[in-house]
């Protein structure tokens, strides 16, 4: 490791930085290929209803084990889809394999019970058609059996475009989360403008929300201000069963975490999770 200072600015250079740009690179472009040779995967994590533990969902999470470099995190793949223009391909594939999913899950008479959540990227979100689209794409998979979730970032590029796109969204059918909420800069004006349906509580609230006085006050307040704006709400990352008893104690709507399970591929998630009709 070296710095150097040349002219007034700071030059660094560091074998560690060099490293990771090549193992970007590479990253970049063996998840093109993943995706075009239909090598990604998706698991599915529970979502259940605080108050009596039942099933109400589930999110689609994509997975991407390459030959060499073994899984890859979505924090690291997402964002490289994103630089490479592969988003749109890749909310099309999700969205698909997703449905049909649900279908093979219906016609093995195994009951999904309400939504199958999927996320949307930011840069999705900046289309008008996003609706007729999504709805092409999931197809026969009616909209009432698919929720979005969308990042604050998502709307806060163009809040109006995006204002117009949830609602055609909504008109469709299909319901909307706002996802690792309270971690973005939303304007609180705007979020009560929004259709959106639910606010998903940030992990990071919830996990120290028993040690943090200042985390439960927040958790608290999400649940009591989505409520008053008529959305439900979600605890992301309940870990423990004493953080699943404070929320139901505080009105908190679902939870999602490893207290319940761990994304599951899609056998796994059917025979844990899936009752026949
Ligand atoms: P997210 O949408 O907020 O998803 C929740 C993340 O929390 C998932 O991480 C999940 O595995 C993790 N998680 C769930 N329960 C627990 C828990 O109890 N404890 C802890 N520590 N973690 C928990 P994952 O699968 O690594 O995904 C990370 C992010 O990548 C997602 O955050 C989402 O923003 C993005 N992502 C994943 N799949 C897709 C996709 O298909 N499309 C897009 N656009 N983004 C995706
Ligand atoms: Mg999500
Ligand atoms: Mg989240
Ligand atoms: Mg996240």
């Amino acid at each position: 490791h070296e710095a150097k200072r040349s002219g007034g600015n700071a030059c660094i250079f560091d074998v560690s930085i060099a490293e990771a740009l090549n193992r970007r690179r590479a990253l970049a472009e063996r998840f093109a290929r993943a995706l075009v040779e239909d090598r990604l995967t998706l698991h599915y994590q529970p979502q259940v209803d605080l108050v009596t533990g039942a099933l109400v969902g589930a999110e689609v999470l994509c997975r991407w084990k390459d030959e060499h470099w073994g899984w890859v995190n979505p924090s690291e793949f997402i964002p490289l889809a994103e630089e490479r223009g592969l988003i749109q391909e890749l909310g099309q594939w999700v969205l698909s394999s997703a449905s049909r999913q649900w279908v093979a899950w219906q016609s093995q008479g195994l009951r999904f019970p309400g939504r199958l959540s999927v996320n949307i990227s930011a840069l999705q979100f900046t289309d008008l058609s996003l609706a007729e689209e999504i709805k092409a794409m999931a197809a026969p998979v009616p909209p009432e059996a698919i929720g979005l979730e969308l990042t604050e970032s998502g709307f806060m590029r163009d809040p109006e475009l995006a204002v117009e796109i949830t609602e055609r969204l909504r008109q469709a059918g299909f319901a909307l989360s706002i996802d690792d909420f309270g971690t973005g800069y939303s304007s609180l004006s705007y979020l009560r403008r929004f259709a959106a349906d639910t606010l998903k509580i940030d992990m990071s609230f919830v996990c120290d929300m028993l040690e943090n006085q200042s985390d439960y006050t927040i958790v608290t307040t999400i649940v009591a201000m989505a409520h008053s704006l008529g959305m439900m709400t979600v605890a992301e990352g309940v870990e423990t069963r004493a953080q699943a008893d404070a929320l139901t104690r505080l009105g908190c709507d679902r939870a999602q975490g490893f207290l319940y399970d761990r994304p599951l591929d899609s056998q796994r998630f059917a025979a844990r999770w899936l009752t026949p009709e």
